[in-house]
């Protein structure tokens, strides 16, 4: 399964060039440096849409741009918009595309000029924000079957794993077609160290005795925001949490186990390597989290609103 749009959104509005202009009108030349080395770094926002209040709720936008523009720093990128006007384009383009459904927004900065020479620091640097329609990523009920794969995580040290970079995604892509090819609905993978580090797209939790536990930032994997959210609820829900390096079999022996990310949102892990993770149902701690993150990023939780921009 792949980012598949649930609608038709080629004449919905991008920004490109400084400008809002059709999607299907949004192309790059066949010799744009990010196409041809990866140099470009970009986010995933979801925004959801809540019929009772006739509103459009975009999770934690502003966190997403500071993201990205740590992002830029990592590789030497410019980002021409502040974080603020990054925020008042983003609303502007779901009002501009009357979005009434869940969408998923991506914003790259890439390095659009066409120069030969694979390079950061020179060169032009463009943003351009996309928005399609997209519901579930992966199955978030039905527990998934997930293997340990063969492609080691790249490490902080060769891509920045802290950024969210282009070129990185080919050790994501590799990582998923081998899950998908082995029959598993998706990859966790070790760092260079042997530890886990994350899913293709997705941090990981364990649950251990009632024990929220998860990789740490030094363990190759992109600090995510849905992650960083969850530790959040976690704590106010007093559940106890920690953060550290975590070893393969680890996982086999938890009671439960969860992907989270924008993506994936929060689905539970039935599987690792053919053995069944605690009683083979959604766990309670689990089921608590995910409750929380939906009742969360649709509005329904007034604990957590200032998470959301509201769009219209
Ligand atoms: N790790 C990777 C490699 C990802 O691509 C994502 C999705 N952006 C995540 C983790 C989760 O991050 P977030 O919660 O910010 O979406």
């Amino acid at each position: 399964m792949s980012l598949q749009p649930i609608t038709n959104d080629d004449n919905k509005p991008c920004f490109f060039q400084d400008n809002f202009v059709p999607l299907k009108d949004a192309n790059v030349n066949i010799r744009t440096h990010a196409l041809q080395y990866g140099t470009a770094c970009f986010g995933g926002i979801r925004a959801y849409w809540n019929q009772d209040k006739q509103n459009l709720f975009v999770f934690r936008l502003q966190e997403h741009y500071q993201r990205l523009k740590n992002s830029a720093h990592i590789l030497h990128m410019r980002l021409p918009y502040s974080v603020e006007e990054l925020t008042n384009i983003t609303v502007e383009l779901l009002r501009k595309g009357e979005w009434k459904q869940n969408v998923y927004l991506r914003p790259i900065l890439y390095k659009s000029d066409l120069g030969l020479s694979p390079r950061v620091h020179s060169g032009q640097d463009s943003f351009a924000i996309y928005a399609i329609g997209l519901d579930d990523y992966l199955d978030t009920q039905k527990g998934l079957s997930t293997s340990v794969s063969s492609w080691t995580r790249i490490s902080d040290n060769s891509i920045p794993t802290r950024a969210k970079v282009t070129g990185g995604y080919i050790n994501s892509a590799l990582a998923k077609s081998e899950a998908a090819q082995n029959n598993c609905d998706e990859a966790i993978c070790l760092n260079r160290e042997g530890y886990v580090s994350e899913g293709s797209a997705e941090n990981i939790f364990l649950v251990q005795r009632g024990t929220l536990v998860t990789p740490d930032v030094s363990s190759d994997i992109l600090e995510g925001i849905t992650r960083r959210s969850l530790i959040e609820m976690a704590k106010d829900e007093n559940i106890p949490l920690i953060e550290r390096k975590v070893a393969r079999t680890e996982i086999y022996v938890s009671d439960e186990a969860f992907f989270c990310g924008t993506g994936v949102q929060v689905a539970w892990i039935k599987s690792v390597d053919g053995r069944i993770i605690g009683n083979g149902q959604m766990g309670e701690v689990t089921r608590k989290i995910q409750n929380l993150f939906f009742d969360t990023v649709k509005g329904n939780n007034p604990r957590y609103t200032h998470w959301l921009t509201p769009v219209f």
